[in-house]
């Protein structure tokens, strides 16, 4: 097969080029390393069915080229992590919408039908207060927090082209919402609270809960992810679909930081840090998300293979590895060289 992923070099991006090179299928990556990084996909260097272009799609010019090449397309570029989108908040509607717009007019431009798997979010659900979300319930965004909705306000954008490009020009899409992904490559620095803590309990410093920690959340690997995206999107077909992808056990915030210094034997202790404090602005969290994953079950008869232990322990060799180059004083295939420096 074709597979063209827009953001392949990033976190989840980058396990999917894994898991289709791996099969024999041949890989386009278009990538602007806005976020993403080049090292994450360094592995496969000079692989033969593996194609890398640095570009941003809103301009690239040869979108439509790489669209009509596609059997199936990825489209994970986007402006993500909770520091960026409050930083950024006309960029994150800027890009996540044009982006995937661009995407689907190129494919009707030309004509072309490819099966699209676009990257949405359980921030979608917003304030639903379901204790577990499925896929045709509510949308509920709040209009009290100015911006802090902004990306989930772009993925539902997404979500209703995908939905339309589907109806109108049958171009079948299949709608990912992803809870809250986790595991290698994930950066901390735009928020992601898994490789934060995992970080802080390595280096045997204090643990951040933002908030009171009772807010849950269900973590899933991204190995899980990537395997669960693609077996979804093999069992759809030319269907079109939503469908949660994630992992329904959950976990509190405060119960994650003890069970990550538990993992790393760390003597970090936990402190507890105010929502305004930690987002700059008075942030309206989310008290729990839990996907039902029926819907992907049933299509796909899916299992998960990571347990968040696994995970964890996973996270905690890879960052004593990135710990252990910075004290030798060099910084190599860990990490990217851009974030050694900050
Ligand atoms: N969080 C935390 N400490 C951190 C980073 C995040 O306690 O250093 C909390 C955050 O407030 C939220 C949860 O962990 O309640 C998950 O945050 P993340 O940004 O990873 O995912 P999301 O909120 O988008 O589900």
């Amino acid at each position: 097969m074709h597979i063209l992923i827009t953001g392949g070099a990033g976190f989840i991006g980058s396990h999917l080029v894994d898991l289709h090179l791996a099969r024999g299928d041949k890989v386009h990556v278009v990538d602007d390393l806005s976020t993403g990084s080049q090292a994450n996909i360094a592995h496969h260097q000079n692989h033969p069915h593996l194609r890398f272009d640095e570009a941003d799609i809103l301009v690239w010019p040869n979108l439509g080229r790489a669209v009509g090449w596609a059997d199936r397309i990825y489209n994970l570029a986007a402006v993500v992590g909770v520091f960026r989108v409050l930083a950024e908040p006309t960029n994150v509607l800027a890009v996540n919408i044009a982006a995937c717009e661009r995407l689907l007019r190129a494919a009707r431009e030309g004509g072309w039908q490819p099966q699209m798997v676009l990257a949405s979010s359980s921030e979608v659900y917003g304030h639903n207060d379901e204790d577990i979300l499925q896929e045709d319930q509510d949308l509920v965004i709040s209009t009290r927090a100015g911006t802090r909705w902004n990306y989930s306000v772009s993925k539902i954008a997404d979500e209703a082209l995908g939905l339309s490009y589907s109806q109108r020009f049958g171009i079948p899409a299949v709608v990912s919402r992803f809870f809250n992904t986790v595991g290698p490559r994930q950066v901390g620095r735009y928020g992601m609270v898994v490789p934060r803590f995992v970080a802080q309990a390595v280096r045997n410093e204090p643990i951040t809960v933002f908030g009171g920690g009772l807010q849950t959340r269900s973590f899933c690997d991204v190995r899980d992810t990537v395997v669960a995206l693609d077996a979804l999107a093999t069992a759809v077909g030319r269907d079109t679909l939503v469908a949660n992808v994630g992992n329904d056990r959950e976990i509190s915030i405060i119960d994650l930081a003890r069970l990550v210094i538990e993992r790393a034997g760390s003597r970090s202790q936990i402190t507890h840090m105010g929502l305004r404090e930690a987002y700059g602005e008075d942030f309206e969290d989310i008290r729990r998300r839990r996907p039902n994953l029926s819907r992907l079950r049933d299509r796909t008869g899916f299992q998960h293979q990571y347990s968040l232990e696994r995970t964890i322990d996973d996270l905690i060799v890879i960052e004593r590895a990135r710990l252990q180059e910075e004290r030798d004083g060099h910084c190599t295939l860990v990490r990217p060289q851009s974030e050694c420096a900050a």
